[in-house]
C-alpha cells in the first residue's frame, strides 16, 4: 500500500507535464503518433485511460514503426509495468531501453524511470547507480522538461538516501530552471524537506505559505499538507505548540481524504507528540494509534514516535504491562528505522565509492591516453625532425653541389681565359706550348710522328696601315676560322703572337703536314675581304718541321719550322716550306745567316717540288 502511494506520488509529481487534466477527454487521435502523445500525456493523470490507450497502441503497432515510435512505446509499456506494481519487469524494460535508446532525451526518460522505480523498491544503491549514468546526458541538448525531471528524481532519491545537502541542491536546480507551478510545488517541498533534515528551515513563514498556496492552486493536497506539517514543526520548535496543533487539526480532514499513509503518519504523530506535551495523554494516544493504524510502513519516524508516545502514555497511566509492551515495540521500530537510515546511507556511500573508483579509473585511462597521445606526438615530432634534418642535409648537399658547380665553372672560365687568346678564341702561346709539349712527350713514348706547322700572315702591317687596326683584327679572326675548318687532323692550334700561328699535327709525317698546311693556306687565301668593307688579298706563309727530322723537342721543332716560314717569306710568300734533309750545299750558304749553328741546316724548296719542297 505504502509503496503504491509513493509510486503514485513520485510518478505523478515527477513524470507528468502540466497539461494532463484536459487531454484526458480529448478526441481519439487519428494517427499512431497522436495516440502515443495522448497516452504519454495521460499516463499519471488518468491511469485507466492510459492503460486503454496503451493496449490499443500495442494491438495496432504499424508495420513501419519508426525507431523513435518504438522507443516511446517501450517507455510507456515500462511505465505501465511500474504503475501496475511489476517493478522488476519495469526496471528491466526501462534499463534495456536506456541502454539502446539513440537520443539523449529518451535515455534520460528511461533512466529516470529506473531511478524512480528503484527508489520505490527501496533499492537506493541501484537507483543512485542508474542516476550516475543518467546525469551525464543532462549536459546534452535535451528538452528542459526532461532535464528538470531528472533533477527532481535526483533530489528525491538523495533525500531518501539521507543525502539532504545534495537533495537540496538538485531541488534548487529544478527551481532555477522551471516556472511550471506543479514542478515548483514538488521541488519546493523536496527542498524544504532537505532543509528540515539539515536543520536549516527558513526563519520566515512566508516561504512555507507561498509553497502551500502554490501546491493548493495545483490541487496537490498531499504536497501542500506535507509542507504544512513542516510549518507546524517549525512553530512548535519556536514555542507555538498550540498554533501548530491548530494548523494540523484544521487540515486533518483534508489529509484523511488523501489517504496517503506517509502524510497521515506525519500529521497524527505530530499531533500525538504535541498533545502529550500539552498534557492530553488520551488525545496523544488516539493520534499515536491512528499513526500505527494508517501511517504505513515499518521504518518510518512517525511510527517510532507513535510507539514511544504509547509507551509514555501507558507509563503515565501506571500501566507497566502496557508500557513494557509498547516500549518493546518502540525499541524494535526505532532499531528498524535506524537500520533503514543506515542502510540508505550505506547505499549512498557504496555508490559514491563505486563512482569515485570509476572516476579514478576513467582518470587513469585518460592519463594513459594522454601519455599515449604525447608519445605519438613525440614520435610525430621526431619523424618531422628527421624529415627536416634530411631536408636540411639535402639542402646542404644541394648548396654544396651548386657551390662546387659554380666554383668549377669559375675555375673553368678562368682557366679558359688564361689559356685562350681573347681575340681569336684559340690557345695562346703559353697554353699551346704546354699542350704541344705534352703531346710530343706522349707521341715520343709511342714512337709516333708529329708535325709542327707555323704560319705568319703576309704583309699584315700594310693591312693595318691601310684599313686600320680593326680590320686587322677582323682578318685575324677570319684566318683562325678558315684554318679551324681545315684542321680536322690537327691536335693543337695556337696563336704564338701578333699574326703568327702554329698547328701541331700528331701522327703526321712531312707529306701529311704539307697537305694540312696547304689546305689551310688555300682557305686563308680564299677569305673574302669585302665583308670588312675593303677589298684586299689575305695570304700567309707556312713553315713545317717534323719529329722525324727535328726530334720531339718543341723548341727545336719551333726553330726549324720558323726557319722554314722565313724561307717561305723569302720565297715569295703564300707558300709552304717543309724542313727536310739533306740540305743542298748551295742553299745552305744562302740561308746560313738565318740558321743557328747548332741546328741542322734547313732545306731549300723550289716551287713544284712536292716531295722535298712544297711551295704553293
Ligand atoms: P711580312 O709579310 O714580312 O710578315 O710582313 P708583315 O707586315 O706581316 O710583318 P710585320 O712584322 O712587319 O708586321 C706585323 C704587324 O702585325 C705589326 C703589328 O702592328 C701587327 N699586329 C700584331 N698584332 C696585331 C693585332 O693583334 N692586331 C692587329 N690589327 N695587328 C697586329
Ligand atoms: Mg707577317
Ligand atoms: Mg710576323
Amino acid at each position: 500500500m505504502r509503496t503504491q502511494w509513493l509510486m503514485v506520488c513520485l510518478l505523478a509529481s515527477l513524470l507528468s507535464g502540466g497539461l494532463v487534466a484536459n487531454v484526458a477527454h480529448a478526441a481519439p487521435a487519428a494517427t499512431f503518433d497522436a495516440l502515443l502523445e495522448q497516452a504519454d500525456t495521460l499516463r499519471s493523470a488518468n491511469p485507466a485511460r492510459f492503460r486503454e490507450l496503451l493496449a490499443g497502441l500495442n494491438a495496432n503497432t504499424p508495420d513501419d514503426l519508426t525507431v523513435g515510435q518504438g522507443e516511446r512505446l517501450d517507455y510507456l509499456n515500462a511505465y505501465a509495468l511500474a504503475l501496475g506494481g511489476r517493478y522488476e519487469e519495469s526496471i528491466a524494460a526501462a534499463t534495456a531501453l536506456f541502454e539502446r535508446a539513440q537520443g539523449a532525451n529518451m535515455k534520460v526518460r528511461a533512466g529516470a524511470l529506473v531511478v524512480n522505480t528503484r527508489a520505490i523498491t527501496r533499492d537506493f544503491a541501484g537507483g543512485l547507480r542508474m542516476l550516475g549514468k543518467v546525469l551525464p546526458f543532462t549536459r546534452d541538448d535535451i528538452d528542459e522538461a526532461n532535464r528538470e525531471h531528472v533533477f527532481g528524481v535526483a533530489a528525491v532519491i538523495h533525500n531518501q538516501a539521507g543525502q539532504y545537502r545534495i537533495g537540496r541542491e538538485y531541488a534548487e536546480r529544478v527551481l532555477a530552471i522551471t516556472e511550471a507551478p506543479r514542478a515548483r510545488c514538488f521541488a519546493g517541498q523536496t527542498r524544504l524537506q532537505a532543509m528540515q533534515e539539515l536543520k536549516q528551515v527558513p526563519s520566515e513563514d512566508r516561504e512555507f505559505n507561498l509553497l502551500i498556496d502554490g501546491c493548493d492552486a495545483e490541487r496537490e493536497p498531499v504536497v501542500a499538507n506535507l509542507v504544512r506539517a513542516m510549518l507546524a514543526r517549525k512553530w512548535a520548535g519556536e514555542g507555538s505548540r498550540s498554533r501548530a496543533v491548530a494548523l494540523l487539526e484544521r487540515h486533518l480532514p483534508e489529509v484523511e481524504r488523501t489517504g496517503y499513509p506517509p502524510l497521515l503518519g506525519e500529521f497524527h504523530s505530530l499531533l500525538a507528540e504535541y498533545k502529550l506535551a500539552a498534557g492530553d495523554p488520551a488525545g496523544a494516544d488516539a493520534h499515536a494509534l491512528a499513526t500505527i493504524d494508517r501511517g504505513g510502513g515499518d521504518f518510518t519516524k512517525p511510527l517510532v514516535a507513535a510507539y514511544r508516545i504509547r509507551y509514555l502514555v501507558a507509563e503515565a497511566r501506571n500501566d507497566p504491562v502496557q508500557a513494557l509492551a509498547h516500549h518493546r515495540l518502540y525499541a524494535e521500530a526505532d532499531k528498524a528505522q535506524l537500520d533503514e537510515v543506515k542502510a540508505r546511507e550505506l547505499a549512498y556511500q557504496i555508490v559514491s565509492h563505486e563512482t569515485l573508483q570509476q572516476t579514478q579509473q576513467i582518470e587513469l585511462l585518460n592519463r594513459q591516453n594522454e601519455v599515449l597521445q604525447l608519445q605519438q606526438r613525440v614520435q610525430e615530432q621526431s619523424a618531422q625532425n628527421s624529415r627536416l634534418l634530411v631536408l636540411m642535409l639535402l639542402l646542404l648537399l644541394a648548396s654544396i653541389a651548386f657551390w662546387a658547380y659554380k666554383t668549377k665553372r669559375v675555375q673553368v672560365s678562368l682557366r679558359r681565359l688564361a689559356e685562350t687568346d681573347a681575340l681569336t678564341g684559340i690557345s695562346n702561346r703559353h697554353h699551346f706550348n704546354e699542350r704541344a709539349a705534352a703531346t710530343l712527350a706522349r707521341s715520343a713514348r709511342m714512337g709516333e710522328d708529329v708535325a709542327l706547322v707555323m704560319f705568319d700572315l703576309d704583309r699584315f702591317k700594310s693591312i693595318n696601315d691601310h684599313y686600320g687596326h680593326g680590320v686587322g683584327d677582323w682578318v685575324l679572326q677570319r684566318v683562325v676560322e678558315a684554318c679551324a675548318t681545315s684542321r680536322r687532323d690537327v691536335d693543337w692550334f695556337g696563336r704564338l703572337g701578333g699574326e703568327e700561328f702554329a698547328l701541331l699535327v700528331a701522327g703526321a709525317d712531312g707529306a701529311e703536314a704539307v697537305r694540312v698546311a696547304d689546305e689551310c693556306r688555300r682557305c686563308i687565301a680564299a677569305i673574302d675581304s669585302r665583308e670588312s668593307g675593303h677589298a684586299f688579298t689575305i695570304t700567309a706563309s707556312f713553315g713545317i718541321s717534323t719529329t722525324a727530322l727535328s726530334g720531339y723537342d718543341l723548341t727545336r721543332l719551333l726553330t726549324h719550322a720558323d726557319r722554314m716560314l722565313y724561307r717561305a717569306k723569302r720565297g715569295g710568300r703564300n707558300r709552304v716550306c717543309l724542313y727536310e734533309i739533306p740540305v743542298p750545299a748551295a742553299l745552305q750558304v744562302a740561308d746560313a745567316h738565318l740558321a743557328p749553328a747548332h741546328l741542322d741546316a734547313p732545306v731549300s724548296m723550289r716551287a713544284g717540288e712536292r716531295r722535298r719542297v712544297t711551295a704553293f
